[in-house]
């Protein structure tokens, strides 16, 4: 998802418990202060940090650092850190506040039930997401050898989740960006997804010739003129991943008008799209000659994929 549509969901706060900061002690030799500790660190970043989840950023950055998971925090409070990670938690912290996503600072980002890498060549995964996901399993039956499409894979986000969930599918996973493929494929590698292959180029090009039962796109939607393009975590984002046309459905139109040549008799096709975008998205579809078209909304009841299947001659669409 894309904030234009709501932005990422709130999580609960996740303020800890005050801690009180010591002036650091002179325990070793005159002109060595005594290396700050865990706890001590974490106070002073969440202080620097803005927002509710300012103390838990601080927690993850500190722990990218230290190379550890967080139960390892809640014996390690008063452990002192080296300088040298002291310095590495103090470059990162100056990213963080001149604006840089959490997920670019860790290199990473869970999405479905999978650790997914991610770089500044990558759309970071949105938990609305996941709705598209649920949507396409719901059209995908267990067991059976079925053709997917992820169109504009990114880190792979979407083909990956389907193809952990149904492994005897074949899912392909197009995208523009070369960088963001070879991103998409060591994640696949990192998860030992052997159903999944990569092609490069824009949306079916890859694809010429070839049909699927179910296409599945979380593309480019934004308007090219909103200005949620200049906040937050998309000013890092890859700007051809977020923004299309001056009503965000330039990709969209594209992705509709070609789907009936890659489409099985019968499939399904699943756009993720902004708040505002589905009753123009459920006109498009309809002209195109698809049936059973719908919206679908998120957790917090906005418009969020819209979807529809092309049927085959004298039957309906499957399942
Ligand atoms: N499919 C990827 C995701 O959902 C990338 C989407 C994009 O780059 N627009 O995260």
């Amino acid at each position: 998802m894309l904030p234009v549509a709501g932005g990422r969901r709130a999580h609960p706060g996740r303020r800890g418990r005050c801690t009180t900061l010591r002036a650091p002690m002179l325990l070793r030799p005159a002109m060595t202060a005594t290396p700050p500790h865990v706890r001590q660190l974490l106070a002073d970043a969440a202080t620097r940090l803005p927002g509710v989840e300012g103390r838990h950023e601080a927690e993850l950055l500190l722990l990218q650092v230290l190379e550890r998971e967080r139960s390892w925090l809640f014996a390690h409070a008063t452990d002192p850190v080296e300088p040298a990670q002291v310095a590495a938690f103090e470059a990162l912290l100056a990213k963080r506040l001149a604006g840089e996503p959490v997920a670019y600072l860790l290199g990473r980002r869970g999405f479905w039930t999978l650790d997914l890498e991610v770089s500044p060549a990558t759309l970071i995964p949105r938990p609305e997401t996941e709705l598209l996901v649920e949507l396409a399993l719901t059209r995908l039956p267990e067991a059976t050898a079925l053709r997917v499409a992820d169109l504009g894979t990114g880190s792979g986000a979407i083909a990956l989740a389907l193809a952990s969930e149904r492994p005897q599918a074949q899912v392909v996973a197009t995208d523009l960006s070369e960088a963001a493929l070879a991103v998409a494929a060591r994640n696949a590698q990192r998860h030992a997804l052997g159903n999944v292959s990569f092609r490069q180029g824009a949306w079916y090009a890859p694809l010429t010739g070839e049909r699927f039962d179910l296409i599945a796109t979380n593309p480019p939607y934004i308007a090219s003129d909103d200005p949620h393009l200049a906040q937050g975590d998309l000013r890092f984002e890859p700007a051809t991943a977020l923004a299309s046309g001056l009503d965000g459905l330039d990709d969209i139109r594209q992705i509709i008008d070609g789907a009936a040549a890659q489409l099985l008799p019968g499939g399904w096709l699943l756009i993720e799209h902004g708040w505002d975008q589905g009753e123009a998205i459920r006109a498009l579809l309809r002209d195109a000659g698809f049936q059973s078209v719908a919206t679908e909304h998120d957790l917090e009841q906005r418009d969020r994929v819209s979807l529809g299947c092309l049927p085959a001659r004298l039957s309906a669409c499957r399942p």
